[in-house]
């Protein structure tokens, strides 16, 4: 095994999602036992005030240091994330340093104007950690559009995909992962 865990740092606020299905869902996909940190603080200086939103790279930094080199580690946040040239995006990471954050904050219902599903902002979840994940495994993104590495230009790509590598994307994340 090239990798002993998966480690994630939840950020306040947090968002009220079913960590335990997320936990479950990682562990089973990745073969990798994940370890929850205690929440913290946003960082500020990744703020725009300009923008009213996060810079995601910010925290590809800063996770590297709540894991060893062997461990992958995964911020959540409830705000809003940018990258330069983008508007926005529902997650970033990095192969080099092996960290990703995703962003909550488009994955509710109610930010489309819907009532709130719980299963829904989950599953949204799932795929958004899957896929950034699979990014810090060195995975580009996928045509299949039920990939979990399809790129989501949309919340209606996200929906369409499932949380599952298609074949030929998990035989990378298993060489990667040296399963
Ligand atoms: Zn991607
Ligand atoms: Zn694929």
């Amino acid at each position: 095994m090239n990798y002993t865990g998966i480690t994630i740092q939840p950020y306040y606020p947090e968002d009220n999602f079913d960590k335990e299905t997320l936990t479950k869902r990682l562990e089973d996909v990745f073969y990798l036992p994940v370890k929850w940190l205690p929440p913290a603080e946003v960082p500020q200086i990744a703020y725009n005030p300009a923008r009213n939103q996060f810079i995601g790279d910010y925290f590809l930094r800063e996770l590297i240091n709540v894991k060893d080199n062997k461990e992958i580690a995964l911020g959540i946040v409830s705000v809003d994330l940018y990258e330069p040239e983008l508007n926005f995006v529902f997650g970033v990471a990095s192969a080099v340093t092996k960290t990703a954050v995703i962003s909550t904050y488009r994955l509710h219902n109610t930010f489309y104007g819907l009532p709130e599903n719980k299963q829904i902002f989950i599953d949204r979840i799932t795929k958004e950690a899957v896929h950034e994940i699979g990014h810090t495994l060195g995975l580009g993104h996928c045509p299949n559009p039920e990939c979990v590495m399809h790129f989501s230009n949309s919340i209606v790509d996200t929906d369409r995909k499932s949380y599952l590598f298609c074949p030929s994307c998990y035989q990378k994340v298993q060489a990667a992962i040296g399963l």
